[in-house]
């Protein structure tokens, strides 16, 4: 689809005013098309041209207020439209192309029985690969949804379904959303319905994952309830669209959409295989989430893209917020503070980095690069820090004026603005030049002078990076901490407001008895990279296990793997701490993540001589935690997957998939088999036959999936040239499919091999873009990079690539950051 610019948008909506759409899908042709017949009713400027977003395969009939337009009207995925009246009607009739790269409508045949499923994703400008529309954020419509489709079918969308007479669905109009917001969901779904408070609640999945759906729908319907009863009692408006249907779809791009009334997520998040606690957290936060923005960015929606952090930064902070409230799942804050949060520091710190609410995005390519972790995972951090700042209640009030002044409209950051400083009485506009109109991040360093047993001052000093000079208010927690007797108890909790001066001394810390450990960010209010004081960083080794709040171990733990990523520390230090200190971790999304995180930061900071100590050491960790966990649990299944990544021992993964010597209580099921296979055929164990042998046991979906990555894995000449065909030039592959491909391809282990794809990375992936689109050409480049080829001669190739006039702006931005990241690894080996 052609991007639509911000000038196009407010030129547009300054001559438009859209009334409904109705859409008539015929889905019953098996081939790659599908028929659209639509009705676009529109008020405009009278005499005005303008267009709207539509690319068919081919027009039967086009007429606007009754007149035939000429099929020449429609070039570049846009329909020009002269002559416009005061109330107008289009209609259009034409046959439309089934997309497989999750974007449009995604057409899906499921490999175990053959059945096909379609799933809707118009975001974030693909609204024309449906239906004709004015698709920008801002310009409102009701959907009215007609499908004609195969009778042993399930159809629903956004709408409520008013009749179904055999293969012919009608829906129900929807309340004004806008068009990238547009569901819907066809295909042979196994469906479970319940009702909460008034609100009829929906799951579908695909029919070969029913059984797994139906075990873990009693806790995905839970946390639906315990989440809608929370956002009932922080908002004054009831929940806006009728039913609450989740959908779990194959191939999805994002982790999940907001669809209003139709939920999607991506299947993964109902595995077949055991599921660990980690993951429930997850998808309960991902519930969460999914249904904050039903109020974020649903019922009030960002004018243009330029306050997407309306919609993320709050659905972000919200889902952690209301999950840690509402369910079982308390522990979300832990979760954040490890992992959602050093995306967003990541992201903050690279040269692509931007405001959290941009001033101007000036278009949707744009738009799609800002979904990172700055809109996310920082937005949510600021916000958290806001309502610290703030307090609850004015935050609470604020938030509720916005939408009631707002419903089923759109609002900017000056909106929201105003409603939050009448409610908390607090002037925002200064915070909110700091925090969310520059970017970059501050680093946050105690320095703690001591005089013999006592402290002389205790100081917090705030620096910030040279090109990006601004020092920002924090609210901040100082956690003081004792170790006595094989126990760490936290004395003292000093919370205190640091301003924008760079150095806040701590008054109450001064003459003070010295403390073992000094945990500055305690209950993890700041945004801010974290730096201890150098005694504390000391005692880590020794106090990190003793410690009992899972959020301060995180809190340290991400200190320790930001310094190493600064090269401020080697990765050896890190790979001793893990040794030291994982083994004793009881919280099971630390363990994943401090194992996960470590194996890349081998993967990138170690030389090829330090690096097999360095992941036999991680495998002795991984060992030691098998060891100490609880037979058949998630944190054992946790260690399981972290060793599986790092040994070398290949006789003993062998023995596992012949159930020799396999830990009591582990369950080797079918994932578990592929991802002992994965590795095997990194190692060059497990070669093409073993793959095939394994994939005809099991010829699902994932089995499938699985099959694919592994391929890519193996070091055989022929094996990783056709991979690499694949990656780059296969257009009949799906978004998924593709995508694993790429993940598998490049290894650490296979560095010799690999290094002819370094350039032909840089030189292939300029028309890689031209088959492939929006998201799913990102996650392939992404994917694809060759990360784990450190050296100056990547990053040579890189900057070629970069001085390139024209080059993609998704690849570029791509490109752009990782070579950043590079730069560290480099600098730090
Ligand atoms: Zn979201």
């Amino acid at each position: 689809m052609p991007t639509l610019t911000r000038a196009e948008a407010a030129d547009r909506a300054s001559l438009v005013d859209v009334e409904s759409y109705h859409v008539d899908l015929d889905l019953t042709g098996d081939g790659d098309t599908f028929r659209t017949r639509a009705v676009a009713r529109f008020r405009a400027r009278s005499g005005a041209s303008t267009f709207c977003e539509f690319e068919p395969v081919e027009v039967a009939s086009i007429t606007l207020n009754g007149q035939p337009v000429p099929p020449a009207a429609v070039a570049g995925g846009r329909l020009a439209l002269d002559g416009l009246a005061e109330e107008n009607e289009l209609v259009v009739d034409a046959t439309m192309r089934y997309s497989n790269n999750g974007e449009g409508l995604h057409r899906y045949t499921d490999p175990a029985d053959g059945s096909v499923y379609l799933y809707q994703h118009l975001f974030i400008n693909n609204g024309g690969r449906v239906l004709p529309c004015f698709d920008q954020p801002d310009l409102k419509a009701s959907f009215r949804v007609s499908v004609t489709a195969p009778a042993d079918w399930t159809v629903a969308t956004n709408g409520r379904l008013v009749s179904r007479d055999g293969g012919r669905w009608e829906f129900a109009p929807t309340e004004r959303i806008s068009t990238y917001l547009a569901s819907l969901i066809a295909g042979p779904w196994h469906v479970r319905e319940e009702e909460h408070d008034g609100i009829p609640l929906a799951l579908y999945i695909r029919a070969t994952l029913a059984e797994q759906l139906d075990a873990q729908a009693p806790e995905i319907f839970e946390v639906t309830k315990q989440c809608l009863d929370r956002f009932h009692e922080m908002f004054e408006i009831r929940y806006p669209f009728g039913h609450y249907q989740q959908a779990f779809a194959p191939e999805f791009n994002f982790g999940a959409m907001e669809y209003p009334g139709l939920v999607v997520f991506r299947d993964e998040f109902v595995p077949r295989s055991t599921i660990t606690e980690t993951e429930r957290e997850h998808r309960a936060s991902v519930i969460a989430h999914e249904m904050a923005h039903q109020w974020f960015g649903d019922l009030v929606t960002m004018a243009w893209w330029d306050d997407l952090w309306l919609n993320e930064s709050f659905a972000e902070y919200l889902g952690a917020r209301v999950a840690a409230e509402a369910t079982r799942f308390t522990g979300t804050w832990t979760t954040f503070a490890i992992h959602r949060k050093a995306w967003g520091l990541r992201a903050d710190q690279r040269p692509s980095t931007h405001p959290v609410a941009p001033a101007e995005v000036a278009d949707t390519d744009q738009a799609l690069m800002n979904f990172d972790g700055i809109s996310y995972a920082k937005g949510a951090s600021v916000l958290k820090q806001l309502v610290a700042w703030l307090g609850d209640e004015p935050f609470l009030a604020g938030v509720n004026a916005h939408f009631e002044t707002h419903a089923y409209g759109n609002a900017t950051l000056a909106d929201l603005l105003r409603a939050l400083s009448k409610a908390g009485g607090r002037d925002l506009s200064g915070w909110a030049e700091l925090w969310l109109r520059r970017a970059q991040v501050n680093t946050l360093r105690l320095e703690a002078h001591r005089d013999g047993d006592v402290y002389r001052e205790v100081a917090v000093v705030q620096t910030a990076p040279e090109d990006f000079p601004t020092l920002r208010p924090h609210r901040i927690g100082v956690g003081v901490y004792d170790h006595a007797g094989g126990v760490v108890t936290r004395r003292e909790l000093i919370e205190t407001e640091l301003d924008a001066t760079g150095r806040t001394v701590l008054p109450a810390l001064a003459g003070a008895p010295v403390a073992d450990l000094l945990l500055l960010n305690d209950g993890d209010l700041a945004y801010g990279k974290i730096r201890l004081d150098d005694e504390s960083a000391a005692a880590v080794p020794l106090l990190l296990p003793l410690l009992g709040d899972s959020l301060a171990r995180a809190i340290i733990w991400a200190s320790v793997l930001d310094a190493v990523v600064d090269g401020e520390r080697p990765v050896a230090e890190l790979v001793a701490l893990v040794l030291a200190a994982l083994p004793a971790e009881t919280e099971t999304v630390i363990v994943e993540d401090v194992l996960r995180a470590t194996r890349g930061l081998v993967d990138r900071y170690a030389t090829a001589e330090t690096r097999p100590a360095a992941l036999e050491l991680i495998a002795q960790a991984a060992d030691r935690l098998i060891a100490a966990s609880e037979p058949g649990g998630s944190r054992q299944l946790i260690a399981v997957r972290g060793l599986i990544g790092a040994t070398v021992d290949t006789a003993r993964l062998s023995g596992w998939l012949d159930g020799e010597n396999v830990p009591e209580g582990l369950v080797v099921d079918a994932d578990l088999r592929w991802l002992i296979l994965y590795r095997l055929a990194v190692l060059g164990v497990a070669g093409p036959d073993a793959i095939e042998a394994e994939l005809a046991g099991d010829r699902t979906a994932t089995g499938e999936q699985w099959a694919f990555r592994c391929r890519a894995a193996v070091p055989d000449p022929a094996g990783k040239e056709a991979a690499w065909a694949a990656i780059v030039g296969d257009e009949t592959l799906s978004n998924r499919l593709v995508e694993l491909t790429a993940s598998g391809f490049w290894q650490a282990e296979q560095r010799e091999l690999l290094e002819p794809y370094v350039a032909r990375y840089f030189a292939e992936m300029p028309a890689m873009m031209r088959i492939r689109s929006g998201m799913s050409a990102e996650k392939t480049v992404l994917a694809a990079y060759p990360a784990v080829m450190v050296s100056a001669r990547t990053r040579e190739l890189a900057a070629e690539l970069l001085a390139t006039p024209e080059l993609h702006p998704l690849l570029h931005r791509v490109v752009l950051d990782n070579d950043d990241d590079m730069r560290r690894a480099v600098n730090a080996s």
